[in-house]
């Protein structure tokens, strides 16, 4: 089974993404993690990608294309998770043509939907610690030792970009890349929404009533 998940930073996909991982043995795709491998392990692809890099350049999509198409290919058969690809709809075009190739598909597109007020405070609430990277939240998580981490006594920091004022920046930025590519899904009777503002448990139920994982 091939499923995507979308969802803007702070709706909970990255905590549905590790339960689908944990609880039904989901590999996960994600396109960071390929790069980075493919870099370090100077395969073609990786270092055509380094090339741009090296530029400053951003790697470009049929670069990453090229590495999800690898990623399928060694992973016939199993179940995986797509998440932060495809970002754009000429990705999900791509996706689409290289899954046909092995007679395969993406089964269900899971939109993560939550109200953009209740998005803002969870993640202007956040606090990462410096040292072991524990996130806490200052209303639903808080840390029993105060401003320091229960577990390590490490220092809570707020992470740059989950400041006030650089989030309606990033949501708006996410709205704007992913909009056309829930579009496109929608249009194919694909797209699910799942209520992010639900407890996570309660998520993963209704994310497993639409894959029938129930
Ligand atoms: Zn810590």
């Amino acid at each position: 089974m091939n499923v995507i998940l979308i969802g803007a930073p702070g709706s909970g996909k990255g905590t549905q993404s590790r339960y689908l991982i944990d609880k039904h043995q989901f590999l996960q795709l994600s396109t960071g993690d390929l790069l980075r491998g493919a870099i370090a392990e100077k395969t073609e692809i990786g270092l055509m990608a380094q090339g741009f890099m090296d530029q400053g350049k951003l790697v470009p999509d049929e670069v990453m294309v090229k590495l999800v198409e690898s990623f399928i290919d060694k992973n016939k058969g199993k179940s995986v998770i797509f998440d932060g690809f495809p970002r754009t709809v000429a990705q999900a075009e791509s996706l689409e043509q290289m899954l046909k190739k092995s007679a395969n598909q993406i089964d269900k597109v899971i939109f993560f939907s939550i109200d953009s007020e209740l998005l803002v405070s969870r993640l202007t609430g956040r606090r990462t610690c410096a040292k072991c990277g524990e996130i806490y939240h200052i209303e639903t998580k808080p840390s029993s030792k105060g401003e320091v981490c229960e577990k390590c006594g490490g220092e809570l920091r707020q992470r740059p970009d989950d400041k006030k004022e650089v989030i309606g920046e990033r949501l708006a930025q996410f709205e704007k890349n992913t909009g056309p590519t829930i579009n496109f899904y929608r249009g194919k009777n694909m797209l699910e929404k799942v209520d992010c503002a639900k407890d996570p448990e309660i998520v993963l139920e209704e994310i497993e009533e639409i894959l029938g994982l129930a």
